[in-house]
Formats: C-alpha cells, sequence, structure tokens
C-alpha cells in the first residue's frame, strides 16, 4: 500500500524527522489559506499523486512548455496561480505511464534554499532478509539512474534487525555522503529515526529524495513510503490514508475478494492460481501472437465464490474479447472448479469464448463436468493447446 507524500511527511515529522511545514489541499481556495499559514517568502506546490518524478512531470491539458508538478512560489498569488493550473488535471510522468494521474490533491509547503541533494531510502532486502539503508550523494535523481551511471557512488548498509540501527551504522552513513562535523550527526541521528520509523510501521519502503541539505540543516524535501499489506490489520492509523482514489478501481474491487487482479494491455483475459502460472500464461499468449487484457489471481482456494468474482471482475473490462482459464488443481480438486467455473459462467451468461485448461487432482471428473454442462466452454489439453485455442477464437472473432 502506498500512501501520498504529505502523509508519509506527516509520519516522518511524527517521528522526529526534520520535515518542512506544510498542509494538504483540496481546492484553490485551501491552497491559498495553506500558504497564508506558512511564513514564507519561499513556498512550493506540490502535486499529489501516487508517482515520482513530479517536478520533470508535464501536465497533459497544458502547453509542453508549462512547469510541472513540483513549482516555487515567490508569493501568494504565485501559489494560486500555480494551484489553479495543477488542480483537476493530468499530470504524466515518467512512473504514472502515458495516461497520466489527474491531480485531486496539493501540498503547500515551505520552500527551502537547497544546498545540496541527497538521496537516502530504506528496503527490505530480499536477499537477507535484512533492512538495507540505500545512501547516495547523487540526490534529486532517480537511483536507478545513479546505479546505472556511477555505482559507486552508492552506498548500501545492511542493518541486522537483532541489533537494530547501531551507531555504526550512522557512520557508515554520514561517510557514504561524505558529511562530516555537525551534518555528519545529524545524518546519523536521522538514519536512526528513520530505521526505527521504518520497523515501528511495518514499512516494505521509504525513499527521501531529495534529503536537502539547507543552511547547516538536513532537510526531508520528498519522501514516498510503501507498506507491508500483510500488516496491515497492526496499523489502522496507516490504513487510514489509503487513497483509493489512487488506485486501480478494478484491483481495489479484487481486493476486496481476495483475488490478486493485475490490468495489462492486450485482450485476453486471464484466470489462473498462482503467480508462476500467470506469468507461464501470459508468456504463452504471446509466443502465440496476442496478449492478455490482465491476469487474475484466484489463490489456492477458489471457491465458486471467488470464481465468479473473477469472471465479474476479468468482464468488466471491455478490452477483453476471450478469456483463459487456466487453473492447477492441487489442494483444490479439480472437479471442485470445474463445478465453480460451470456456476459463474451460467450466472454471467459469458458471450465472449471461454477456454479452460484444468490439470492436477481429479481432472478427468472436471473434464466431464466441464463438458456435461451444455455451455460452450472449450475444453483445452495443456498450456500451449489452451493458448493457441484461445489466441485462434479472439482473432476469428475480431
Ligand atoms: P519528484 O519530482 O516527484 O521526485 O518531487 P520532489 O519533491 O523530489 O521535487 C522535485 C525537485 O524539486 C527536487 O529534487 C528539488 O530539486 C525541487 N524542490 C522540491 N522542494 C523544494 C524546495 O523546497 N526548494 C527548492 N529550491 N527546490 C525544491
Ligand atoms: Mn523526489
Amino acid at each position: 500500500m502506498n500512501i501520498h507524500e504529505y502523509q508519509a511527511k506527516e509520519l516522518l515529522a511524527k517521528a522526529g524527522l526534520p520535515v518542512p511545514a506544510g498542509h494538504a489541499a483540496l481546492t484553490v481556495e485551501e491552497a491559498v489559506e495553506a500558504a497564508k499559514r506558512l511564513p514564507g517568502p519561499l513556498w512550493v506546490v506540490k502535486a499529489q499523486i501516487h508517482a515520482g518524478g513530479r517536478g520533470k512531470g508535464k501536465f497533459a491539458e497544458l502547453p509542453a512548455e508549462a512547469k510541472g508538478g513540483v513549482r516555487l512560489a515567490k508569493s501568494i498569488d504565485e501559489v494560486e496561480a500555480n494551484a489553479k493550473e495543477m488542480l483537476g488535471n493530468t499530470l504524466v510522468t515518467i512512473q504514472t505511464g502515458d495516461a497520466g494521474k489527474q491531480v485531486n490533491r496539493l501540498y503547500i509547503t515551505d520552500g527551502v534554499d537547497i544546498g545540496k541533494e541527497y538521496y537516502l531510502s530504506l528496503v527490505v532486502d530480499r536477499a537477507t532478509g535484512w533492512v538495507a539503508m540505500i545512501a547516495s550523494t547523487e540526490g534529486g535523481m532517480s537511483i536507478e539512474d545513479v546505479a546505472h551511471e556511477t555505482p559507486e557512488k552508492i552506498t548500501t548498509i545492511a542493518i541486522d534487525p537483532a541489533t537494530g540501527f547501531m551507531p555504526h551504522h550512522g557512520r557508515a552513513l554520514a561517510f557514504g555522503l561524505k558529511l562530516t562535523g555537525d551534518l555528519g550527526k545529524q545524518a546519523q541521528k536521522l538514519g536512526k529515526q528513520l530505521y526505527d520509523a521504518f520497523v515501528a510501521l511495518d514499512c516494505a519502503m521509504i525513499e527521501i529524495n531529495p534529503l536537502a541539505e539547507s543552511d547547516g540543516k538536513l532537510m526531508v524535501l520528498d519522501a514516498k513510503m510503501s507498506f507491508d499489506s500483510n500488516a496491515e490489520f497492526r496499523h489502522p492509523e496507516v490504513a487510514s490514508l489509503r487513497d483509493e482514489s489512487e488506485e486501480d478501481p478494478m484491483e481495489v474491487e479484487a481486493g476486496k475478494h481476495d483475488l490478486a487482479y493485475i490490468k495489462l494491455d492486450g485482450d485476453i483475459g486471464c484466470m489462473v492460481n498462482g503467480a508462476g502460472l500467470a506469468m507461464a500464461t501470459m508468456d504463452i499468449i504471446k509466443l502465440n501472437g496476442a496478449f492478455p487484457a490482465n491476469f487474475c489471481d484466484v489463490g489456492g482456494g477458489a471457491s465458486k465464490e471467488k470464481v465468479a468474482a473473477a469472471f465479474k471482475i476479468i468482464l468488466s473490462d471491455p478490452a477483453v474479447k476471450g478469456i483463459l482459464v487456466n487453473i492447477f488443481g492441487g489442494i483444490m480438486r479439480c472437479d471442485t472448479i470445474a463445478e465453480g467455473i460451470v456456476a459463474a459462467a451460467r450466472e454471467m451468461a459469458i458471450e465472449v469464448p471461454l477456454v479452460v485448461r484444468l490439470e492436477g487432482t481429479n481432472v478427468a471428473e472436471g473434464k466431464a463436468i466441464l463438458a456435461g454442462s451444455g455451455l460452450a466452454i472449450i475444453p483445452a489439453d495443456d498450456l500451449g493447446d489452451a493458448a493457441r485455442k484461445i489466441v485462434a477464437e479472439v482473432k476469428q472473432a475480431a
């Protein structure tokens, strides 16, 4: 789960980190009010969308030379003019995809005179199972680019959960950022506060880019935070920060049924169980010259209700011209799955071609149920057969 920059900064400020003052705003009037509550003489008007690269982003509705999603303002009038230009318009950044994201919320912050920009993030390193702190002197640009062009400018510090963030981690951080004296001490303190917040809030990632030095002080100028959804139940205060308008509505709906749904660009809807099978299904559809419209993973315990919900979600996408069900009956037997498919297909009156490939426990019984259903379900014997059949059906219908 992701949250907005202003929410992340509020959480970090609570954890003691140095964050410039700021207020969120949903309207131009609120933006002006927010600016009045800040001292000036410099303000920053920041689009709040769940995507990075806003500064270099472009608004779809504005001329190409218009400024991006992070704008400095030298007066309250400038704050107002910028808020007017940004709210309601579509910001396209390197992370939003071509469609961009509508800006419904702004964050008005105290403007900071930047001396130098740094990069600091925390992620869970799957290889070690530890939290890794990643720091670089090259702030303000994408860390992927830094990693590609000047990897020697990135310091990674692995932190043993048994000890937590120790003074030597702090010194390694200051050294990696080439900060000495008082700034070095600030970096050490900030590193510990950030690590402690990461653990306390069950984060999956915290990225501060830039961490800026201004007038001898380190400041968090941008913050991105995401959370381990398995720990959501422990943090109602974090769950309440969720902004569903930033998420794909079908993915939100799927989440309610405990289904994993990912929207893609093609025209074949895929119902599978397990992420590995999903990947294999997508590959084999592509191999046969078509492209998946989505994948919907019904997981291990695919009940009839879950299968029905998955069909509903897949069919609500007008791009879907055919459905491929590719399910391996392991714990869940194929006959149970077949019953679920038949019941759901009857209920939904599916009008697009439906190819079903079942394998695993009780596969013969499962196939018999599909064959005896009287529905136009096209059975398939294996993955290759299934992909060929659905691609042919969809091409024929087109
Ligand atoms: P992002 O583009 O989505 O990563 O948004 P950021 O919040 O990181 O802002 C982009 C850039 O705008 C930063 O790298 C800074 O260079 C600049 N910026 C952000 N806040 C301030 C500020 O308070 N003062 C100044 N001078 N620049 C800022
Ligand atoms: Mn940034």
